[in-house]
C-alpha cells in the first residue's frame, strides 16, 4: 500500500468505551453490581488516564460509544470531545447484530446515532459494531445513515471496501483479535468472561511484534483497547512504552480511522476491493 506523504505504514489507537454494556448481553448481569463496576471503571479511571495518556503523546485516537454509556454518563462524550478525539458509533446496549433482523438493526443504528449526536453535537462517521461481528446488510445501513467507515472486519492488513448496496462502497478498516486487550486481559469469574489475565510484559511483545511486521510490509496497525482493560495503571504503563517504541521508528503515520478515510475519498489512497463472498 502507498501511504499518503512517503509513509511506512499507519498507526490508530482505537477505545471501545463498551463501559456497563460489555455484560447487558444477559439479564442476570444487570443485577450483578460487582460485574457493573467493571465497566464503571472502565468509563471512569480507565477513560481518564487513556485521555492524559493521549495528551502526553499528543496523539489523537478513535473512540467507539454505545449510546446507553452516553445516556448513562454523558461525560463519557464530553470529556473525549474535549480533547477532540472522533466519537464513533458501537451500538446502543453494545447488542451482537447476527440475530438481528434488518429492522432491528436499523433501529439501533439510528438509537446510537441520536444519543452520540445530543453530547458530541455531530452524527458519527464511523461504525464498529459490537463482537466485531456484522450481517451481511449492515454494509447498506451504514451508506443509509451516512456513515464514512466500517471498522469490524479481517479481510487485510490494510484498509479496503465492502459493497455498501446500490452499487455504492464503504471503507473497511481492518481490525485484527491478534490487535485486541480482551483476548489478553478480560477476566470475570462469574459468570465465566476471558480467558486468563495476562502480564503486560507479554502483551508488549505481542504487539511489538505485529507491528515490526507491518512496518516491513507497510500495514496498517489498528490497536483496539477497552478502557475497563488498558486503563488499569500496569497496562497503561506498557501502552506508553509501545507508543515511545513506533514513535521511535521513522516513517510511521499516526493518525485516525476518520482522517484515514478522508485520504481515501479525496484520491491520495487506493484500495482494493473485496466483495463478500456467497456460500449458499
Ligand atoms: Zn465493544
Amino acid at each position: 500500500m502507498k501511504w499518503p506523504n512517503g509513509k511506512q505504514m499507519a498507526v490508530v489507537l482505537s477505545f471501545d468505551v463498551d463501559a456497563e454494556t460489555a455484560f447487558t448481553f444477559n439479564e442476570k448481569n444487570k443485577s450483578r453490581m460487582s460485574l457493573l463496576s467493571i465497566g464503571t471503571y472502565g468509563r471512569t479511571v480507565g477513560l481518564n488516564r487513556i485521555l492524559t495518556l493521549l495528551s502526553e503523546n499528543d496523539l489523537k485516537a478513535n473512540f467507539f460509544v454505545p449510546g446507553a454509556v452516553a445516556n448513562i454518563d454523558p461525560t463519557v462524550i464530553e470529556r473525549i470531545v474535549e480533547k477532540n478525539h472522533p466519537i464513533g458509533h458501537h451500538g446502543y446496549f453494545h447488542e451482537r447484530l447476527d440475530d438481528l433482523t434488518f429492522e432491528e438493526e436499523e433501529e439501533i443504528i439510528v438509537k446510537g446515532r441520536e444519543a452520540i449526536k445530543k453530547y458530541a453535537g455531530y452524527y458519527p462517521e464511523g461504525y464498529r459494531a459490537p463482537l466485531w461481528e456484522i450481517n451481511r446488510h449492515t454494509p447498506s445501513l451504514l451508506k443509509k445513515y451516512d456513515f464514512r467507515f466500517d471498522s469490524s472486519l479481517m479481510g487485510n492488513d490494510v484498509p479496503y471496501t465492502i459493497d455498501g448496496g446500490h452499487n455504492e462502497k464503504i471503507l473497511e478498516i481492518p481490525v485484527t483479535w491478534l490487535l485486541d486487550d480482551w483476548e489478553q486481559f478480560a477476566f470475570s469469574a462469574e459468570p465465566p468472561i476471558g480467558f486468563s489475565i495476562e502480564e503486560p510484559d507479554k502483551v508488549y511483545r505481542l504487539w511489538k511484534a505485529e507491528f515490526d511486521g507491518l512496518y516491513q510490509d507497510g500495514g496498517c496497525f489498528v490497536l483496539t483497547m477497552h478502557p475497563q482493560l488498558i486503563g488499569r495503571s500496569s497496562r497503561i504503563n506498557m501502552l506508553n512504552e509501545l507508543i515511545h517504541y513506533m514513535k521511535s521508528k521513522p516513517g510511521v503515520w499516526f493518525t485516525t480511522l476518520n482522517e484515514i478515510e478522508e485520504k481515501w475519498s479525496s484520491g491520495e489512497l487506493k484500495v482494493e476491493h473485496s466483495p463478500f463472498i456467497q456460500l449458499d
